[in-house]
């Protein structure tokens, strides 16, 4: 049981740094998609380049996903970020 909730505890602190990433990668590109009209940067248009960023952001969140799956039973353990137990299986992780 204690590996389990060990094994949690790391894939939640994955699930922060890829939401980190993913707002990283994706509030610039909000940004760029508000801001700029037939702009270019660095010699790329502007929607490209968010587009791009939206892209990579994209597999942050996929990851961000994957880390919030319960290491018991493989299924997603809980939405929210406080997730004491499994909604599927009911292990606890704290
Ligand atoms: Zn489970």
């Amino acid at each position: 049981m204690e590996s389990v909730k060990l094994e949690f505890k790391s894939r939640k602190q994955k699930r922060v740094v890829c939401t980190v990433l993913f707002m990283f990668f994706w509030l610039p590109a909000l940004v760029i998609q508000l801001y700029s009209d037939q702009t270019y940067l660095l010699g790329i248009r502007a929607d490209i380049v968010a587009l791009a960023l939206q892209t990579v952001g994209f597999i942050f969140i996929l990851l961000s996903l994957k880390y919030s799956k319960c290491p018991s039973c493989n299924e997603n353990a809980g939405n929210g970020w406080n997730v004491t137990e499994c909604n599927k299986c009911g292990v606890k992780f704290t």
